[in-house]
């Protein structure tokens, strides 16, 4: 039998979907049949959980993710998985509520990088994933190094997660900024671009760059799945 996986999602709901269709379908394509893993998805009220980040309040969304976890433990899932990248910031507290395994998308991604041989890797997120420590931190245990866009770039790319993307809006010319910002990254050294934001693949796909992008999304649904059929 395969492990019941759990996702700590709704943030937001664009890329939770992303990663209950490549779970069933990936499955599907590689099984032949449908015999994939029973999910739960825990999909919070996400206005919450952009606001509290905001007020630098991430006391409450570890408090809040937590009790979402275990709600999802006690509905029987066996692994669980926090669907966004900047909730991992708070991974550990969460991971330490729950008695389950928790598949940290960190550790996915960078190995991942690590394993295409890239030293040195651009990230894109929200002003969150790509100011705060985490996300160099955890590529550095692997000897990768982060490079970030200007600070005017960033907030372009947080505005487009925010105003657009979050709510299913795709619009060509926001790509074309993403390829711009992109295109600078590899200027200033980047052999490759983290999408660190789950709902950015939505937008900007691997066509479109002139280098190698981690969609994360990807990257953290294949982890899972991979873990609950092997297991
Ligand atoms: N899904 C996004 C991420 O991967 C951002 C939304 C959020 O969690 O605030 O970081």
């Amino acid at each position: 039998m395969h492990k019941i996986i759990g996702i700590l999602g709704g943030m937001s709901p664009e890329s939770t979907v992303a990663y209950y269709q490549y779970i069933t379908r990936t499955y599907t394509e590689r099984h032949g049949d449908f015999g994939y893993p029973e999910i739960l998805i825990y999909s919070v009220s996400f206005q919450t959980y952009v606001d509290w980040p905001r007020q630098g309040r991430w006391d409450l969304v570890a408090l809040g993710l937590s009790q979402a976890a275990r709600v999802l433990q006690d509905a029987g899932a066996e692994v669980l998985l926090i669907a966004t990248n900047t909730m991992h910031i708070v991974f550990d507290q969460v991971a330490a509520s729950v008695d389950v395994p928790m598949l940290s998308l960190l550790d996915a991604v960078a190995a991942e990088v690590r394993r295409r041989d890239i030293e040195t890797v651009g990230l894109l997120g929200t002003a969150s994933t790509m100011e705060h420590t985490f996300y160099p931190e955890a590529l550095a245990e692997k000897g990768i190094a982060v490079l970030v866009p200007k600070r005017e770039d960033r907030r372009l790319v947080h505005d487009f997660i925010y105003q657009e993307l979050v709510a299913g809006l795709v619009r060509n010319p926001s790509r074309d900024a993403f390829i711009r910002i992109i295109d600078e990254l590899k200027a200033r050294g980047a052999q490759g671009v983290i999408l660190g934001c789950t709902e950015i693949p939505l937008l900007v796909t691997q066509e479109d760059a002139p280098l190698p992008l981690f969609d994360t999304t990807t990257i953290h649904a294949d982890a899972a799945l991979r873990h609950a059929v092997q297991t």
